[in-house]
């Protein structure tokens, strides 16, 4: 009966201690890294009751839509880059904005102590290198939060290990572009890789190339985190997470995005996460088009086509006779777009192909009228994918971790195609023909569905009540809340007592 009773105090001071968590929240400025961030502290500020102050650049700040949550307080700080940097164009524009973010963060959290109001935890992405320091300063606990899977994780993780065993820096033929011939089998969770399924970043030309040294960051930084969130799902990768080097805990709490019911409808209409205006024009012509019959062609916030590409992928789409749905983003080609465009595609596919600027992706990915994914293999479009829709994917892959998110999708999960390249980097127009056909069409489509949709379902258990994710935020937030309560040097013990995710069955990898 006492045992009862301390079990009930317990429990209730560690509601009480959740109820008062204060997370400040720091993502990476960029689309891809915003969205899941966003909609993780919507799940913490809904569910769980944290206070969430998310930073990000004034840029950013200008362009976010989000309908406010009591709980939710947005801060824009300047990152004192000049005004017409581009930011957001590539990686390494993001980067200089992220570390221009690093003293105005710090002011902020010196105001909040003086205040006496400093956050009882930092939840900042892993590419935010300078979030242990400030941890450290302040003597809050951060968790480190991963957008990728945790495959990508894991590789990047390795990149040590990679350099120790000559693999990296990747070596080229003759100094060219090329790469040498090798597989790369050190990962026993993946098939044996191609030098070009490594992340970008690691194949820099040197092992002192700012990328390369970026991530060897991240991760040195991470090691001193209380745990690590990643936004993915435990049953969909048990092999990577019981395969994991590094030690500090990890947990899958994916899908951050939010599913299902009520939930999906406060997604329609309030949480906004674009920063650039979403053509909703696309959802009454999907609404017109026959169930399973459209091709949503994407390539994320960041990956550039260039001419040739494009005129080759339009004149693929053209030539595949099914119906498409296109985003090309503004600043993502040369010219302007009839100029860009084949000599009288608008006619051609005007009754069956419908292009936007930018959509609302997860609104789309839901609508019935879709049939096929053509995507850069972006984590976040994949995740929303499998949650949402759970289409076969066509994977093209063009920057950061994609291409072996590709491998992924192709090799393990068999849940899409990908498109092959010639030796002068182009996919050529018959090459875009046959995959379209070949996921929209033919026989082997429908395997790729069905066991897109089986992925989709273990994805979304995740985030029901009683699902691994869930249980994992839970973790993350009682880990948080002891180091609270008993001091911020406790964190060692701690981690002593999470070492594994919670696993469950339905093991994908
Ligand atoms: N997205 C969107 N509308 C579009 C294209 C993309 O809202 O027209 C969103 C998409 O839902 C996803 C994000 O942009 O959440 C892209 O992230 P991802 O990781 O897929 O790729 P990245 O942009 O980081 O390369």
């Amino acid at each position: 009966m006492q045992e009862r009773a301390k079990q009930q105090e317990e429990a209730m001071a560690s509601q009480q201690n959740q109820r008062a968590l204060h997370a400040i929240v720091l993502p990476h400025p960029l689309q891809g890294h915003i969205t899941p961030l966003l909609h993780l502290s919507q799940k913490l500020a809904s569910s769980y009751n944290v206070a969430i102050t998310f930073v990000v650049t004034q840029h950013i700040f200008s362009k976010m839509q989000i309908t406010s949550h009591p709980l939710i307080k947005l801060v824009g700080l300047a990152d004192n880059l000049p005004q017409d940097h581009p930011r957001q164009s590539t990686f390494a524009d993001s980067y200089e904005a992220v570390m221009g973010l690093e003293i105005p963060t710090d002011s902020l959290l010196q105001e909040l102590s003086s205040q006496n109001q400093l956050p009882s935890f930092i939840i900042a992405d892993t590419f935010v290198t300078w979030a242990q320091k400030l941890a450290l300063k302040y003597s809050i606990p951060r968790v480190a939060f991963a957008t990728t899977n945790v495959t990508a994780f894991a590789v990047m993780s390795s990149t040590s290990k990679l350099i120790d065993l000559g693999i990296l820096p990747l070596k080229t033929v003759n100094g060219s572009s090329k790469y040498v011939d090798q597989l790369i089998t050190c990962f026993p969770f993946l098939p044996p890789l191609q030098p070009h399924d490594i992340p970008v970043s690691l194949r820099s030309p040197s092992v002192s190339h700012y990328r390369m040294q970026f991530v060897m960051a991240q991760f040195a930084e991470l090691s001193k985190a209380v745990t690590v969130m990643v936004n993915s799902v435990t049953e969909l990768e048990k092999t990577v997470l019981e395969n994991l080097e590094h030690k500090v805990p990890t947990f899958c709490i994916g899908p951050t995005l939010r599913l299902g019911g009520e939930n999906f409808l406060l997604q329609k209409t309030g949480m906004r996460t674009s920063l650039l205006p979403e053509q909703e024009d696309c959802l009454p012509w999907l609404d017109k088009q026959g169930s399973g019959s459209v091709l949503y062609v994407s390539f994320g916030s960041i990956a550039n086509l260039e001419k040739a590409q494009l005129v080759e992928l339009a004149s693929g789409l053209g030539a595949s006779n099914q119906p498409f749905l296109w985003v090309i983003r503004p600043g993502s080609f040369e010219g302007s777009l009839s100029d860009v465009l084949p000599v009288g595609f608008s006619e051609r596919t005007r009754n069956r192909g419908y292009i936007v600027s930018w959509c609302p992706q997860l609104l789309v990915l839901s609508h019935r009228a879709l049939g096929g994914f053509m995507t850069h293999c972006g984590w976040n479009s994949i995740l929303e994918n499998l949650c949402l829709g759970g289409v076969p994917m066509i994977c093209w892959p063009h920057e950061a971790e994609q291409a072996l998110n590709a491998r992924v999708i192709v090799d393990i999960w068999k849940v899409g195609l990908k498109v092959k390249k010639e030796e002068d980097g182009i996919v050529k127009l018959e090459e875009v023909e046959r995959v379209v056909r070949a996921v929209m069409c033919e026989e082997g489509a429908k395997e790729l569905k069905d066991k897109a949709i089986e992925l989709g379902k273990v994805a979304k258990r995740a985030v029901e009540e009683g699902g691994s994710s869930l249980k994992n935020i839970e973790k993350v937030l009682e880990v948080v809340s002891n180091t609270k309560a008993s001091g911020f040097s406790s964190r060692a013990v701690l981690r002593t007592r999470y070492t594994t995710c919670s696993q469950e069955s339905n093991d994908f990898c």
